[in-house]
This record gives C-alpha cells, sequence and structure tokens, in this order.
C-alpha cells in the first residue's frame, strides 16, 4: 500500500523506533535524515565532516544541505511507491523544499504523524539514552538547546500541515505497543493500511 508519511516529534517521543516499526509494517522504507548524519559522520566522509559540529552542538544543519541528502535519497528506487520521512523537515524552509521535490514528482505527503509527550518525559527519556547509548548530542546542555529549537522552529510545520488536513496527534505516552497500535489506527482511518485482521 503506498503511503508517504512524516513522524514529527520532540526529541525523546520515540519517533525513531515508531518510525522503524510503522514502516516496516507498510513495507516502506524509513527515512531519518539524523541518522543519516550520524552514519556520514562514523563514515568519516565529507558530509560527515560538515555536520559533525552542528550536530554536537544540537543546532540544525542548514537547509540548503539537509534537504539535498533528501532529495538524493528519496529518488532511490525504494522510496518510488512511499516512505516513512523521520525528522525531516525540521522547519517551514524544509517543508518548502520538500514540497517542491515532490510536487516535481507528482506527490504529496498523505499523512504527517505528530508524536505527543510533554517536555518532563522527553527530558527524562533523552538523559535515560544518554547514558545507555552515549549519543554526544545526549548531553544536558545540548537537550535543552534541541528540545527550544523544536518548540521554535519545527512545531511551526504542524500548523502548516494542519491547514492542509493531514497532520494527526497521537498520545506518545504509553507503551511502545501501545503507541504503535494508536499510529496504525489512524493510518487504517485514512486508508493507508490493510485493516487488521479480526
Ligand atoms: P535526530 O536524530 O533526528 O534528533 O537528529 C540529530 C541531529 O541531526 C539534529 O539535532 C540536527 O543537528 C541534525 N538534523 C537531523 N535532521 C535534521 C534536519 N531535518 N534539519 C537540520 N538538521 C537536522
Amino acid at each position: 500500500m503506498t503511503a508517504r508519511l512524516l513522524i514529527v516529534g520532540p526529541q525523546g517521543s520515540g519517533k525513531g523506533t515508531q518510525g522503524i516499526r510503522i514502516a516496516q509494517a507498510a513495507g516502506i522504507p524509513a527515512i531519518s535524515t539524523g541518522d543519516m548524519f550520524r552514519a556520514a559522520i562514523a563514515g568519516g566522509t565529507d558530509l560527515g565532516r560538515q555536520v559533525t559540529a552542528i550536530i554536537e552542538a544540537g543546532d540544525l544543519v542548514p537547509d540548503e544541505l539537509t534537504s539535498a541528502v533528501v532529495r538524493e535519497r528519496l529518488a532511490q528506487p525504494d522510496a518510488a511507491d512511499g516512505f516513512l520521512l523521520d525528522g525531516y523537515p525540521r522547519n517551514l524552509g524544509q517543508v518548502a523544499d520538500l514540497d517542491e521535490f515532490l510536487s516535481g514528482r507528482g506527490e504529496q505527503l498523505d499523512l504527517v504523524i505528530e508524536l505527543r509527550v510533554p517536555r518532563e518525559e522527553s527530558i527524562s527519556r533523552l538523559s535515560l539514552r544518554a547514558q545507555e547509548q552515549g549519543r554526544t548530542d545526549d548531553t544536558e546542555e545540548v537537550i535543552a538547546n534541541r528540545l527550544g529549537i523544536y518548540e521554535r522552529e519545527t512545531a511551526p510545520i504542524l500548523g502548516v500541515y494542519g491547514e492542509r488536513g493531514i497532520a494527526q496527534a497521537i498520545d506518545g505516552i504509553g507503551s511502545l505497543d501501545e503507541v504503535t497500535d494508536r499510529i496504525v489506527a489512524a493510518l487504517q482511518s485514512r486508508g493507508l493500511a490493510r485493516p487488521t485482521a479480526a
């Protein structure tokens, strides 16, 4: 089933994990700009060198660079019939970039899933992840910066998608399975996932 999805949520909302689960269930690739940047850093590529300091500070990589990376990824054959974007677009400029790219292909996003978790919950989940995974951008100061950027720059994109009638808020509190079930139900109600067998 074709589905062009975006999952949005503050850091620590579980969007990465839920994104992978939903993409697997729908048979579409999960495309995470954060993962692509981290892979580039680990691989020591030019892109990796360009973004290392930015990511360590928790700032946003410039739109031009980010949108170019996403355009290249979306041009791969596995994204021709659907995809789930995680972490892109992250501001209004990137929404415009993505609109331009998709409309050039005669496509548009089908649904924008907003995973909602209160700020305190995000912070406590991120602190836990910092201990478990040792991500360099999970320090207290960087976390505060990233959450501030989310509220200032990313949250406004939900207004734009809301006006288009394609934004759906999902309660991100609960077990992994509970949250996945809520997202799948939202997809089903819009005809974007097969009904679950009774
Ligand atoms: P994430 O794993 O989605 O939290 O992304 C990790 C970091 O990668 C972010 O804090 C940013 O520095 C960078 N990044 C990821 N996606 C984007 C984006 N769409 N625009 C700009 N920077 C991004």
